[in-house]
């Protein structure tokens, strides 16, 4: 039980400050499996048993899975969502299991690699790397119709534009991300972070990687604002190899309110 409520701090954790993310970490909280909240029925039947379910929890979406459409399908949802995600989860879990690290939030565990076991290693930076970068994802998007899409204001505009010229002109910010979007050669994400001095930058990361990592490890630095997932699972039924018209699209479900509220919540914690 106490796993189980320590992801859920976890995960809350991870969603802080961004309003899409909050409805998330609410949501998950109630689908976590709810038997290990109860007493077992029959107590002193059989030797304890170690759950079934491991401490992390697969985040249930914060939208209806077909309310991105027309410009992320349905069908990519789900198995993104359903079955990529959750084997992230699941494979996290197994890896994690009787290890001091089941307690810690993921942001931790990733930008600790350093101290886990070498045989745990990578399996660990691959899955709960995967976790993590998919909890924000879905937490950055957010449908059309309530509140996707537009463009950022206040603070983190006026922090785009000190630091790429503009948000969607000419070599601005939408420009710079999407490069970085499409050229990441393979798996992996593009980035938005926030930077130690305060300033905002723009980098991609291999496979699973975060930027909390660090970028010894995935060539990549910062606080990570908002991510891009460019692995040809995140669009290849719609989009094929066309990744450019993936990221053109992906922009109007952009939720610009989460990442402004992860931007003011972050910059505090700078000062
Ligand atoms: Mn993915």
């Amino acid at each position: 039980m106490s796993h189980q409520m320590t992801r859920r701090h976890a995960l809350t954790a991870i969603a802080a400050g961004t309003a899409g993310a909050a409805a998330l970490a609410r949501v998950s909280a109630a689908d976590a499996p709810s038997p290990a909240l109860q007493p077992p029925a029959t107590p002193s039947s059989a030797a304890p048993q170690p759950p079934s379910v491991g401490p992390l929890v697969l985040p249930a979406l914060p939208y209806d899975k077909a309310s991105l459409e027309p410009h992320i399908d349905t069908e990519t949802m789900e198995i993104h969502h359903d079955r990529h995600h959750k084997a992230y989860v699941d494979n996290a879990n197994k890896a994690l299991a009787g290890t001091k690290w089941v307690e810690m939030p993921a942001e931790k565990i990733v930008a600790s690699l350093s101290d886990l076991p070498d045989d745990k290693r990578m399996v660990i930076r691959n899955n709960v790397g995967g976790h993590l970068n998919h909890s924000w994802f879905w937490a950055s998007m957010a449908p059309p119709a309530k509140g996707g899409g537009g463009e950022p204001t206040g603070t983190l505009a006026d922090a785009m534009k000190a630091a790429f010229g503009s948000f969607a002109g000419e070599s601005g910010f939408k420009d710079k991300f999407a490069a970085a979007a499409t050229t990441r050669f393979g798996s992996g994400w593009a980035w938005l972070c926030l930077m130690p001095d305060s300033k905002l930058a723009i980098c991609s990361t291999p496979n699973q990687d975060n930027p909390l990592m660090g970028d010894k490890i995935a060539g990549c630095g910062g606080t990570p604002l908002l991510g891009l997932d460019v692995w040809e699972h995140a669009y290849y039924l719609k989009y094929r190899n066309m990744r450019a018209n993936y990221i053109k699209e992906w922009w109007n479900v952009v939720n610009w309110t989460a990442i402004q509220s992860r931007f003011g919540g972050q910059s505090e914690m700078n000062k």
